[in-house]
């Protein structure tokens, strides 16, 4: 009975989205992010998908080709450094880019639902949030929310040679790639079946570049 309910409930969300064109791949959706950075790097973005037509083609339906778990800070828009448009992204978006249950809800939302076969989880440099957790100060109400959560990375990043901040921002990445990458029931799943993948990315301030981090990143650094 419940599943029903659920299926049910999950086709007619689906209505809608049937104009719009297949479902983008892991791997295309990864070059698609990868190309739009590089445009955007160069001064030569072309704000696809900005136009009055593309509102009213998704005004019906979304399927966009990747879901995007980012840091709050107003200096990382995802799509303008990827240079993408209406209906492309789908995005959580919170300080440290923390995840807690809504994150998760969202995330498998954004693929069970929607489509989306990419999660990108970018982190960026000079990170306020990681920052605050790498010196444990203290810190009022619900911040302290994301500072616990951010805390196994900042003490990780203190045993490695190097800039702590940034160490511990590309940790913070990986570790939040690691837990969606065994988010149950949901992600596992597509995960198991090939359809869907977790990878990092930190984005620089400075020059505006996204670095994927390699699948193995928190293996190297464990040495
Ligand atoms: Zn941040």
């Amino acid at each position: 009975m419940k599943k029903s309910i659920y299926f049910l409930a999950l086709s007619s969300i689906f209505i809608g989205t049937q104009n719009l064109k297949a479902q983008v791949s892991a791997d295309s959706a990864i070059i698609k992010l990868k190309e739009g950075n590089e445009r955007f790097i160069k001064g030569k973005t072309i704000h696809p998908n900005q136009d009055f037509k593309r509102i009213k083609e998704v005004a019906a339906g979304q399927k966009p080709f990747a879901i995007i778990v980012g840091c709050s800070d107003s200096r990382v828009p995802s799509e303008i450094i990827f240079d993408q448009g209406i209906g492309d992204l789908f995005i959580v978006r919170t300080a440290g880019q923390v995840s807690t249950y809504a994150s998760y809800g969202s995330i498998e939302f954004g693929n069970a639902v929607l489509g989306a076969k990419l999660i990108v989880v970018i982190g960026h440099t000079s990170c306020g949030a990681v920052s605050a957790a790498c010196k444990i100060p203290d810190v009022p109400g619900h911040i302290v929310t994301l500072i616990n959560a951010i805390k196994p990375a900042a003490e990780l990043a203190k045993k490695m040679p190097g800039d702590l901040v940034e160490n511990a921002v590309k940790i913070n990445v990986a570790m939040e790639v690691k837990q969606l990458q065994s988010l149950e029931p949901v992600i596992t799943k597509a995960i198991k079946n090939g359809s869907v993948k977790v990878v990092g990315a930190v984005y620089n301030l400075n020059t505006g570049q996204v670095e994927f981090l390699p699948d193995n990143y928190m293996e190297t650094i464990q040495k």
